[in-house]
């Protein structure tokens, strides 16, 4: 098996243009993107990390932040890699944008499916342009989520099919609540294995690991970054607050300089346990743009 790959999770924006019931993040109120003196800092730390990180942005929605392109080509030409999370909602041409600046460094291009706020159609031929301008990239991938709405399992497996035709990767997107997997009846369960049960194991998305003892690189080969600027080793770690590393915008990020055992009960981060991160855990799932 190969080594952690180095992985940020960055959470450039928290506020969003949409307003999705089940939105996770409560649209984070108050919590908008880094001011320009803050992104200047950030990017220089980023820069800075020694090798080559893949960077995972989202938000809210990420291209909120007018400089979402600059980013991209500043952490690309660092050497750096480019990962996306996106409504899609930002004019084709900006993302044409963001797909040029990013280039050879794009990896992961992953939209999501929100149909309480936009029509399907108009959606899909918006991904089909995107797939066309990322065709010249070829280490690029297009992943489009669908989110899995308690009660609209069959219009997301008929999305799927719709997709699959016009030649995109179409992944389901269970629900969470409250950190936890959205309640789903038994029908939609059997429906959900009906219609995904064929993809990387849709009922066990969303689902965490006990990892307890394990050793762990989050901390330094992977974190996440706060709109707000702070780094966190991984998700529990930013929710117990004892995985605080620091924060970007005022210079005082420090990754820890070894692996430690994971001494939480409960491991929800599906990136670190799809890149390796997590000693003697998963690493080998290529990309994981369900698990953003
Ligand atoms: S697009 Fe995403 S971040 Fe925005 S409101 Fe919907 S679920 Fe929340
Ligand atoms: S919760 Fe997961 S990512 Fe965090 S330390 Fe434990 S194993 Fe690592």
């Amino acid at each position: 098996m190969s080594g952690p790959r180095p992985t940020v999770s960055w959470n450039i924006v928290g506020g969003c243009n949409y307003r999705c019931t089940y939105c996770v993040q409560k649209h984070m109120p108050g919590i908008g993107g880094p001011t320009d003196a803050q992104l200047e800092a950030a990017l220089a730390t980023l820069t800075a990390l020694p090798g080559s990180w893949e960077f995972k942005i989202s938000g809210g929605e990420p291209f909120l932040l007018k400089r979402l392109p600059e980013v991209a080509r500043r952490l690309a030409e660092a050497g750096h890699k480019v990962s996306l999370l996106t409504n899609l909602s930002a004019p084709l041409r900006v993302l044409a944008t963001f797909i040029e600046a990013a280039g050879e460094q794009l990896r992961t291009f992953s939209c999501s499916l929100h149909r309480e706020e936009v029509e399907e159609a108009e959606f899909l031929e918006k991904a089909r342009a995107v797939k066309e301008l990322l065709a010249r990239w070829p280490r690029a991938t297009f992943v489009v989520n669908g989110v899995v709405v308690p009660g609209q399992v069959r219009e997301v497996a008929a999305s799927r099919e719709r997709f699959e035709r016009a030649g995109i990767k179409f992944y389901p997107q269970l629900m969470r609540v409250d950190g936890k997997p959205a309640e789903y009846g038994w029908v939609e369960r059997w429906r959900i294995d009906r219609a995904f049960g064929d993809m990387v194991s849709p009922s066990r998305m969303n689902r965490g690991y006990a990892l307890k003892g394990r050793l762990c690189h989050a901390g330094s080969k992977y974190f996440i970054i706060h709109p707000k600027g702070d780094a966190f080793s991984c998700y529990p770690g930013k929710r117990f607050g004892d995985g605080h590393l620091g924060n970007v915008f005022d210079g005082t990020l420090k990754l820890w300089d070894a692996p430690r055992p994971c001494h939480y009960e409960v491991c929800p981060c599906t990136v670190p346990q799809n890149r390796g991160i997590i000693e003697g855990f998963g690493g080998g799932a290529g990309e994981d743009a369900v698990g953003f």
